[in-house]
């Protein structure tokens, strides 16, 4: 089966606020552990794209899919399966090291080097919570397809209190695991009515409102570096001129790159940018030089002269994880 999987937009957003975020600043510590729980989500994914690659089902794979349970409640779901016979829900994980299963509530503990536990929510749980979302999705719709899900673990852990009948396979058992459920069921749809389902899923991707890491975390952005920051040490960069620019540290040229940093301040700050902020952030000095910049990037401007405020589409504006230039 064909996968894709784009790079995940909120962990490229938890990365640069890791690069961001001041030395000694409170929220880093946060901001970390919620990296590690993505990541963790992220490196299962794509371990087992892997197996459902391999996997023979006529159906198709859909990436990142989110749906609305209630207004402003959304569930997301890294993997489904679809084909005529049911749907299959997969929730990957990768963690490093040794785990524990704690009860009430559920969820996974992991001790750190230095004897701090970081706490990952229950996996078992998140699919139980996709599986009941789309079912409800489904019969809002008056579809009838039967939904099916297994978490999946990409790592060899050692494990403590996991239950024996928990839903948890090894990535490599995927396939066997989709053909075997697949092979046992009858047709449910026809190819017209696939068809539209397969739309109507796709459509639910990408239409959430993007929350800036400043808000999500209550992060004080005070405690962000601003300017540009040096690739091989985050150190503040200097400016020579409005292209060039020189790590002190490093003792290292770079050029600027100024659609980084208006994407490090939609994804961390504010989802939109005027010509004062970008000044700010950027440090530059004249208004002139900042609305020059603005207007090399494909942004959305609303408001007149002085009250222009830019912005973009997370979800659906970015080339990847960058900002598309103007031709
Ligand atoms: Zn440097």
């Amino acid at each position: 089966m064909k996968v894709t999987r784009k790079y995940p937009i909120y962990l490229h957003a938890l990365e640069r606020a890791m690069e961001r975020l001041k030395e000694g600043a409170p929220e880093r510590e946060q901001v970390r552990e919620e990296l590690l729980r993505q990541e963790a989500g992220y490196f299962g994914e794509i371990a087992s794209d892997k197996y459902v690659r391999r996997s023979r089902l006529p159906g198709v794979v859909l990436t990142d899919i989110q749906i609305e349970v209630e207004p402003g409640e959304v569930v997301q779901i890294d993997t489904l399966i679809l084909t005529r016979r049911g749907i299959w829900l997969i929730e990957s994980k990768k963690y490093k090291g040794a785990l524990q299963y704690q009860l009430s509530p559920r969820r996974i503990e992991r001790r750190e080097r230095g004897g701090s536990i970081i706490v990952f929510p229950c996996p078992i749980i998140q699919l139980e919570s996709q599986i009941h979302a789309l079912e409800g999705w489904l019969e809002k719709r008056d579809i009838k397809l039967p939904v099916f899900g297994t978490v999946a673990f990409a790592s060899h852990n050692v494990w403590e209190g996991l239950p024996d009948d928990a839903p948890i396979i090894p990535t490599r058992e995927i396939p066997l695991y989709l053909e075997t459920g697949y092979r046992q069921l009858p047709e449910q749809l026809s190819m017209e009515s696939f068809d539209e389902l397969m739309v109507l899923l796709d459509q639910e991707r990408h239409y959430l409102q993007w929350i800036p890491i400043c808000k999500k975390f209550s992060i004080n952005p005070n405690h962000l570096k601003r300017g540009f920051l040096c690739l091989d040490c985050s150190g503040t960069l200097t400016r020579e001129s409005e292209r060039t620019l020189h790590c002190k540290a490093c003792d290292k040229k770079s050029k600027a790159d100024y659609g980084q940093l208006i994407l490090d301040w939609f994804l961390l700050v504010h989802p939109t940018l005027n010509n004062a902020q970008l000044r700010a952030f950027a440090k530059i000095k004249r208004k002139q030089t900042a609305s020059r910049i603005l207007r090399r990037y494909e942004l959305a401007q609303s408001g007149k002269s002085i009250g222009t405020t830019y912005t973009v589409n997370l979800y659906t504006e970015l080339d990847g994880l960058e900002i598309r230039k103007r031709g």
